[in-house]
């Protein structure tokens, strides 16, 4: 941290202690080549992801809608609320750390999927019927069919 009066690059921290309600650290700091002491603040960035839709419009993302998406694919499944929270928190630590804070649905429509496929190939198809919008039932057929040849090869494994 550069010393406000002499410009120095180098500063000791003598004290830190939360802000604002811990949303800030505020600490104290000594400057090492003047010895000055100045005060600074840490904020957490806390820049939110925005979900960029088909149509371009632009929304918030919320991890509450995608949990509500995946209830309802999994309706009836044997997945508990815990697993779908943690997938949504998985997906969530994911897209944050991607350098670009808009992502399209798609993207994380793939995410997802790619997660579900693992968990409940049922609830799978369900969710990919509904992201993907299958334009027909060749194209949602084909799909079914990849997946039963992915669980039959995954039977035929030791
Ligand atoms: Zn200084």
């Amino acid at each position: 941290m550069r010393c406000i009066y002499c410009g120095h690059d180098d500063s000791k921290v003598l004290d830190s202690r939360p802000a604002d309600d811990n949303f800030a650290i505020r600490r104290r700091r000594e400057c090492l080549s003047c010895g000055r002491r100045f005060t600074t603040y840490e904020r957490v960035e806390n820049v939110p992801l925005v979900v960029v839709k088909k149509s371009g419009k632009r929304d918030i993302f919320d991890r509450n809608k995608l949990l509500t998406g995946l209830i309802k694919a999994c309706e009836k499944r044997e997945i508990s609320l815990e697993q779908l929270e943690s997938l949504v928190s998985e997906i969530e630590r994911e897209l944050m750390n991607e350098p670009e804070r808009e992502i399209s649905t798609e993207k994380i429509g793939e995410l997802v999927m790619n997660k579900l496929q693992k968990v409940d190939p049922v609830a799978y198809v369900r969710f990919a019927s509904v992201y993907r919008e299958f334009k027909d039932v060749e194209t949602f057929m084909k799909e079914i069919e990849n997946l039963l040849k992915k669980t039959r090869e995954g039977r035929q494994d030791p």
